[in-house]
């Protein structure tokens, strides 16, 4: 049977029509049943060595357009149903999108999980499914509000397993049961995504938003990922979280290798566990517990063969985001691990004198990244700059004692779901130009340089861009009820909200742009300020500078004077969906977090690969872009990381002094709690940024503001030299192939992995 008949068959037998008698729905419901049915004629991946990356969330967006990408069927089923007067977008538009993930960190697992199945290795996810995810934003006069975002469908990706598990607690027991989500290379075979959850679990629980008894672990363990830990019971429930997902990958992993016949004793030949960031850190301890106390192992003995199997990825130099848990919790929840964690620390204390490299401080909580450090056999950071900064000052300690281990492993995407998916405009176009040899090998997009003074193709980038812009003009018509110019410079700044990523600097600048238009100073070319952004639920000062954005949105396009120059929009509930039809439409990329903070990104890769240029400080990975299209061809404005980290060590930083020096700041910041903003804001709100930002501004806002001003006008202004810009576009475009997640995944298993591909397997 052709593709077309299997299709027919399954809406004939499943709602007794045709493909074209069907609805959206039903077809929807087809479309991914003969996907299923695809997927479980690939090859699973073997080997005889698996990486399992353990993480606590995987942000994998919507799977039916990739999964058709990736089983090679997209274009012809695009066919199909367009032949049938049938839109397969539309189609795609009812799928729900997963809620496992929160931001970058999540986002990146996912595009692991694709390189991984891609490159034809064999590794599979550990993860959680939580029922309600992170939260869905919506927001209400001008703040954001949090409910349960309900994705699960009856008939989605999941696929229930047989398998279960017992998970004991100090206090407590509860049943694991997994579900496997399939993972599909590009033109390759199969692994899997398992997520863990409990068979007890209840969604009743969740009355009001996303408020609900923290302490029914039994029911709520697996509802909600991160749930507000600003009190003991949120921080006891996020250790339950953590040790439920490791101790069921432990079990897993243990339970794959037994079937396989391999000996424990070498369990480093046959698996490697990737610790994604802090959270997962305790499998270490549980996999020792389990091969001493269960398998025969000499504690000696189970150190060293884990400690041979374990690597630890980290993701953030903020000194809040690496975990110390007060011993005392965890003895209240995992008392079987607190020995463990012990006898590690006492051989750490035995062999080195420096308190700084204890597992257990002298206020008795356990530095889980110590753990990791000391018990894995590979540290990495995400980007150059931040491997640098973790071997020169935040784990130097660490570096001085085993600087075998630190390596570094710049971030990637798929360019799968980042260029064949969200643009496939683009994508068609650069295989018409440079021929379809990028999709596999993505290098080979610098051919496109080739082209650089080629007119025809200049001038088609910049029509894909704009018509781009066009279908994200509609779709903001319709979500957010806002209207964009297409002739506007689209200026996007999506990402998480927190203070060290600078949302807060884009909304002076918008205030500046407001005072200059009301002053009579007209922009040539029109701007749309796009952003998109959820704050964690107890961020206040976060909270805040959304609703400066939102409220500055009303401002502006409420204001007749200035809304034919400009105009504000923030998208509500910020998620991959929304980042697919956003960053293909982007002219100016917004990476303007503080130098130093920024471990990697990986946005401003996705943006680069779309044809967006770089205005960014010189942090995280924008200084590995800035090396590749050089100067010339991204924005690069702000204080470097060496001289930030200056600051904070002279704690010299002072925000007061640059509001008194310049009139503009002065301008700016009045202005942010003046009549016009409070009119529209609340007070409480605006005025606690505002202190906050003059007292405070731990991130140093207000030390780049000028700067920022100065760079972002060179960018527009170079915007109106079209013949430029779209030489800019391209040479971002023809760089981008370095920052494929491919590459990433070639070099954690070269260096880290060490697995054979399936083909080199000898039989
Ligand atoms: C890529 C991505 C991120 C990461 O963005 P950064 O700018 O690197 O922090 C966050 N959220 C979503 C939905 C993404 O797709």
């Amino acid at each position: 049977m052709n593709l077309e008949q299997q299709l027919n068959e399954l809406t004939g037998r499943t709602y007794g029509k045709s493909i074209s008698a069907c609805t959206d729905a039903q077809l929807y419901d087809c479309v991914l049943q003969l996907c299923k049915n695809k997927i479980a004629q690939t090859p699973v991946i073997t080997g005889n060595k698996k990486v399992y990356y353990v993480s606590m969330e995987f942000l994998i967006g919507k799977l039916l357009s990739n999964n058709l990408i990736n089983l090679g069927i997209y274009k012809e089923l695009e066919h199909i149903l367009e032949k049938n007067k049938k839109n397969l977008s539309a189609i795609e538009e009812l799928e729900p999108e997963p809620s496992l993930g929160n931001g970058g960190l999540g986002r990146l697992a996912a595009c692991f999980l694709d390189s991984i199945a891609t490159l034809g290795l064999s590794g599979d996810g550990i993860g959680l499914n939580y029922h309600f995810g992170l939260f869905r934003q919506v927001f209400k006069n001008h703040l954001q509000m949090q409910e349960k975002n309900e994705w699960l469908e009856r008939n989605g990706w999941l696929n229930a397993t047989d398998i279960s598990f017992q998970v004991p607690f100090g206090d407590k027991k509860v049943t694991a049961v997994l579900y496997d989500i399939d993972v599909i290379g590009y033109e390759n075979g199969v692994n899997k995504l398992h997520l863990f959850d409990i068979a007890s679990v209840d969604e009743g629980l969740v009355k009001q938003g996303i408020d609900f008894d923290k302490s029914a672990v039994e029911k709520n363990l697996t509802l909600f990922l991160y749930p507000d830990d600003s009190d003991e019971a949120g921080n006891l429930l996020r250790i339950y979280q953590e040790y439920f997902l490791v101790s069921c990958g432990a079990r897993l992993i243990i339970h794959e290798m037994k079937e396989k016949g391999y000996d424990l004793h070498h369990l480093y030949e046959h698996a490697v566990v990737q610790i994604n960031d802090t959270h997962p850190t305790m499998i270490i301890p549980e996999l020792i517990r389990i091969l001493s106390e269960e398998e025969g192992f000499g504690i000696k003995e189970a150190i060293a063969v884990v400690s041979k199997t374990c690597a630890y990825t980290n993701h953030t130099i903020l000194a809040e985001a690496l975990e110390k848990w007060p011993l005392a919790y965890l003895e209240r929840v995992v008392p079987g691990l607190v020995p463990i964690i012990k006898t590690l620390d006492k051989f750490v204390s035995e062999k080195y004198r420096d308190e700084k490299v204890r597992i257990i401080d002298k206020d008795d909580r356990v530095h889980m990244a110590h753990i990791d450090i000391h018990c894995g056999f590979s540290v990495n950071g995400v980007a150059a700059i931040h491997t640098e900064i973790l071997k020169q000052s935040e784990l130097d300690h660490f570096y001085k004692i085993y600087p075998e281990k630190f390596n570094n492993k710049t971030n990637g995407i798929t360019f799968r779901r980042w260029l064949l998916s969200c643009n496939e405009e683009l994508a068609d176009f650069l295989a018409k130009t440079i021929g379809p040899g990028y999709r596999k090998n993505a290098v080979e997009l610098e051919q496109l340089l080739e082209k650089r003074d080629d007119s025809r193709v200049l001038e088609r980038l910049s029509e894909i861009k704009q018509k781009k812009k066009r279908d994200l003009i509609a779709y903001l018509k319709e979500h957010e009820g806002v209207t964009l110019k297409e002739e506007a410079i689209f200026d996007i700044q999506v990402k998480r909200l927190h203070e060290y990523k600078r949302q807060q600097l884009n909304a002076l600048y918008i205030i500046h742009k407001y005072l200059e238009i009301k002053g009579g100073k007209k922009p040539e070319t029109p701007l749309a300020f796009i952003f998109g952004a959820k704050a964690a639920p107890a961020y206040v000062i976060a909270k805040d500078i959304i609703h400066l954005i939102l409220v500055l949105a009303e401002l502006v396009n409420q204001d007749a004077d200035v809304n034919p120059y400009m105009r504000v929009v923030m998208v509500e509930n910020y998620n991959v969906t929304y980042a697919e039809k956003l960053i293909p439409a982007c002219d100016v990329s917004e990476q303007i977090s503080l130098a130093s903070k920024e471990a990697s990104g990986t946005s401003n890769m996705k943006f680069m690969l779309n044809g967006a240029v770089t205005l960014g400080t010189q942090d995280g990975a924008n200084v590995e872009i800035r090396e590749l299209v050089g100067d010339d061809n991204i924005y690069i404005f702000g204080q470097d990381s060496k001289a930030v980290i200056d600051h904070y060590e002279k704690k010299d930083y002072d925000p007061e002094k640059y509001y008194k020096k310049s009139s503009v700041i002065k301008r700016v910041m009045d202005f942010m709690v003046g009549k016009e903003m409070l009119s529209i804001g609340r007070k409480e709100n605006l005025e606690r940024l505002y202190r906050e930002l003059l007292h405070q501004d731990w991130f140093m806002t207000l030390l780049d503001f000028e700067d920022y001003i100065r760079v972002k006008e060179q960018a527009f202004a170079d915007y109106r030299n079209q013949e430029k810009w779209r030489r800019m576009m391209l040479t971002n475009i023809a760089k981008a192939g370095y920052f494929s997640s491919d590459r990433t995944i070639e070099e954690y298993n070269k260096d880290i992995w060490k697995l054979t591909k399936r083909a080199e397997d000898t039989p």
